[in-house]
């Protein structure tokens, strides 16, 4: 690269990521060709429209690219109409509720603090200033049930036009079932905010809400489902709704395509479809229940009690005396890499939560298996109830060193 200052820094976090083991339960590694197309001269292109009906010309190869990707992840998720352009996920969410909503209209999501996105209602967020969100909780949070009696009264009480399901820090399976009951109750849209858990279901390890009934599915393409960073919009078959979500997208929130990333999502969503990716995805929910074991073991309160997904919700302040955000700190300096969250009903500030948030879906993509992941788990432990011993760090950095030596991130080309 011409430019030393910022070639610097994509070597300097080319190391940081190869060093250190990547427990972010949002983050993975995306392969040698999505980097490739990523890093395209489709990003040159402007193609304002869709397929076959664009604003300006030289759309020979563009209007293909996004035909594939089209094509693929109806394939992938099983489903009729998909819009492949949102840029990432919020702008993918805020696409759905501008489709579909007035001002004012009511949304019913999962509680943040039970685990719903910041897209489903923060109020410092813009689709919070248009749009009125209630919310449902767990019933239970040693199980992570939802309450789904509350969720239909509070449907019932009043009438959202959709209603949401979907999460960033939850790990049990929902009922979709009951979602698409409660909302034909109510006359509600169903809208499954995937994010998290896309390429589990796209590899058939999870649940898909479109088997249920489930009209609307969003996601990113960056988080399990292992592409690069963007959003889509997946409707199940109803052509109305996905003609109301084209427009919303464009012109209604974003301009052009990002070409270079659609090119990349095609790729990746060809790679979900290989029998390798299905291994991949078994293997991220093997690697959680380990990692769970350990933390069972341990006596370290869960919440949900444990995972049936990809990542675990640690109440690290309850049961070992250790803040969420003194825990981020002192694993981060022995290499781990993962966040500190909220847990349900905490009495402690979001700045400084009582857990932490983790997951298996980077180190699966370097090859830990359930041998490695428990070892990561323990030394997790061992860190956190010797956080001021430095004797025990050092020995738990060099062991993190050395396994994230053995498993190394796929090939860059920087
Ligand atoms: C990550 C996430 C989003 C937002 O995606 P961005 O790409 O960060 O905009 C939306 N919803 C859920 C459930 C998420 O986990």
């Amino acid at each position: 690269m011409q430019d030393k200052q910022i070639e610097k820094l994509i070597k300097a976090e080319a190391k940081r990521q190869s060093e250190g083991l990547e427990l972010i339960p949002s983050e993975n590694y995306v392969s040698e060709d999505v980097l490739k197309a990523n890093g395209s001269i489709f990003t040159n292109k402007y193609s304002e429209g869709y397929p076959g009906r664009r604003y300006y010309g030289g759309q020979d190869f563009t209007d293909q690219v996004e035909r594939l990707a089209i094509e693929r992840v109806c394939k992938l998720f099983k489903c009729k109409f998909a819009n492949v352009q949102p840029h990432s996920g919020a702008p993918a969410n805020l696409a759905v509720y501008a489709a579909l909503l007035a001002p004012g209209d009511t949304i019913l999501g999962m509680d943040l603090s039970h685990g719903g996105h910041l897209t489903h209602g923060h109020p410092l967020t813009l689709p919070a200033k248009i749009y009125k969100f209630v919310g449902y909780k767990m019933k239970n949070i040693e199980t992570g049930e939802i309450d789904y009696e509350d969720l239909r009264r509070v449907a019932l009480e009043t009438k959202p036009k959709i209603i949401l399901a979907g999460f960033s820090a939850y790990s049990r399976n929902l009922d979709y079932k009951k979602f698409v009951a409660i909302a034909h109750e109510v006359g509600a849209v169903t809208m499954a905010d995937m994010a998290h858990i896309a390429g589990l279901i796209a590899a058939g390890v999870l649940r898909n809400p479109f088997q249920d009934g489930f009209d609307i599915i969003t996601s990113t393409t960056h988080k399990t489902l292992r592409g690069p960073r963007g959003g889509i919009i997946l409707t199940r078959d109803n052509e109305e709704i996905a003609k109301k979500i084209d427009k919303s997208v464009f012109p209604g929130i974003q301009g052009g395509p990002h070409m270079h990333t659609i090119a990349a999502k095609a790729v990746a969503f060809g790679e979900a479809m290989k029998p390798k990716y299905k291994k991949y995805a078994t293997q991220v929910l093997k690697n959680a229940k380990a990692m769970e074991a350990v933390f069972k073991k341990n006596n370290v309160r869960m919440i949900g009690g444990g995972t049936d997904n990809h990542l675990i919700l640690a109440d690290v302040f309850g049961s070992l005396g250790v803040t969420g955000k003194e825990a981020q700190t002192v694993l981060d300096e022995v290499g781990i890499t993962l966040n500190m969250n909220s847990v349900a009903g905490d009495t402690r500030k979001p700045m400084d939560p009582s857990g932490i948030r983790f997951g298996t879906p980077a180190i699966t993509t370097r090859g830990f298996k359930e041998k490695e992941c428990k070892r990561v788990a323990e030394l997790m432990l061992l860190v956190l109830k010797n956080k001021d011993n430095k004797k025990i760090k050092d020995a738990a950095h060099k062991e993190i060193k050395s396994l994230a030596k053995k498993f190394p991130i796929p090939k860059r080309f920087v």
